[in-house]
């Protein structure tokens, strides 16, 4: 069975070109392909792909169906979680004004800052900036170091709101803080809204309205992660005004202004002073196929029986850690939190084997196909395991491979 599939592997598109496959056992990352299309994805986008249509038109479909789902006012389909960011921060900063979105990444007098509790950085941070926005650092790193009971207090981020404040970007773990609905009302207060990232925190299902509920001016998903769309598609859900600055900036502009007429529902020109060139967003453009694939696979993410899934999960994790106990690991099984409810199996390699887990996820992903574990702790002697990505089959494959690359 397990060798049936390689071979089938060997046999696709990535054999002919003579590129190893991967059997991912790290979950949604983005460099080894996100995760595998739904099959309804693929056939919305192959029908997609057989007449044009007006991007405004079905830009406003997918705000329509994002709202439904969301609960938010509005909805918008980007090129990946990190464009919908970008995108946020161009909307933030220009608002309404189309002299300031021509602008942009200039944000010579423009609020051109956008407010950060430092211990909700990360990389994407970068599409922020790339609409032009500077970053603030609040707080501290308390928690994390262990020297203080918290990072940031709300009076911290409130201090730090001046009129070049554009926004304030916020991620959401289980443990990050302050609390988003205590961000909202001080981001409010001021006149500045609030940006979520929460690219990865699907499923659970209930996420999707989770943020907005809180107070979310604009939340960003990926439609290539838990939602299994295409991999160049993401979700900004959010409220009216912002989305109908965003499409203003991500539409291609090359209209004749009098003949251009988006639905109102998306785009109200009666808001506007005259339409914009190609704006920031323009580098960035989402297909007819993507976005009848994100729809699609949208709606399928909807349907599918979440407890269902989260079982199979659950149960994977559980063989995968048995699996590596009876070969001598030190295993235990994360997951569950009401944020992010994906099982992980962390394997402590250094405590169990005279291999290191750096070298064993080297030697893994030297093999063909290439085996990949969570590799985020390797300086803790550990690789997690992840089964969103596996079939059971592949998850027998993942213990085989790593029982056969260490030495005891
Ligand atoms: C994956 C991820 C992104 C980027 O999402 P894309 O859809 O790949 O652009 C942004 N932020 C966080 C926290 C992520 O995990």
């Amino acid at each position: 069975m397990t060798e049936q599939r390689y071979r089938s592997h060997t046999d696709s598109i990535y054999g002919e070109l003579d590129v190893p496959t991967v059997v991912n056992a790290a979950g949604t990352k983005t460099r080894i392909g996100g995760s595998l299309i739904r099959d309804e994805a693929l056939e919305a986008m192959h029908s997609a792909a057989s007449a044009f249509v007006e991007l405004g038109d079905l830009q406003a479909a997918a705000s329509d169906r994002i709202s439904e789902v969301t609960g938010a006012e509005a909805g918008y389909v980007t090129s990946g979680a990190a464009a919908g960011l970008c995108l946020c921060a161009a909307a933030a900063i220009a608002g309404h004004d189309v002299a300031a979105m021509d602008q942009l990444p200039d944000t010579e007098g423009l609020p051109g800052e956008i407010l950060m509790p430092r211990t909700h950085r990360t990389g994407y941070d970068h599409a922020l900036r790339t609409a032009g926005a500077t970053i603030v650092d609040v707080g501290t790193n308390d928690l994390h170091l262990g020297t203080g009971s918290t990072s940031v207090e709300p009076w911290e981020l409130e201090s730090n709101i001046t009129d070049e404040t554009a926004a304030i970007a916020y991620i959401e773990k289980s443990y990050t803080e302050p609390p988003l609905d205590v961000v909202a009302d001080i981001a409010h207060d001021h006149d500045i809204p609030v940006i979520v990232d929460a690219a990865a925190e699907l499923p659970p299902r209930s996420n999707f309205s989770r943020f907005i509920d809180q107070g979310a001016d604009m939340v960003v998903f990926s439609g290539g992660k838990g939602i299994r769309g295409p991999q160049t598609t993401g979700i900004v859900a959010g409220k009216q005004e912002y989305i109908e600055s965003i499409a203003m900036q991500h539409l291609d502009m090359h209209v004749a202004e009098a003949a251009w007429s988006p639905p109102k529902r998306l785009v109200d020109l009666d808001n506007f002073a005259g339409v914009p060139r190609q704006g920031i967003g323009r580098p960035m453009k989402v297909g007819k196929e993507e976005l009848a694939g994100l729809i699609s696979a949208l709606d399928a993410f909807l349907a599918e029986e979440q407890s269902e899934t989260q079982r199979e999960w659950q149960r994977r994790a559980d063989d995968i850690a048995h699996g590596l106990e009876d070969a001598g690991f030190e295993t235990h099984v994360t997951g569950g939190s009401d944020v992010s409810v994906a099982p992980e199996v962390v394997v402590d390699v250094d405590s169990s084997s005279e291999t290191t887990a750096l070298e064993l996820v080297r030697r893994l992903r030297a093999e063909n196909p290439r085996v990949y574990l969570g590799g985020d702790k390797l300086d803790e002697g550990i690789v997690v395991a992840n089964p969103m990505c596996l079939t059971d089959e592949e998850a027998d494959y993942v213990v085989d491979r790593i029982v056969a690359n260490v030495e005891n």
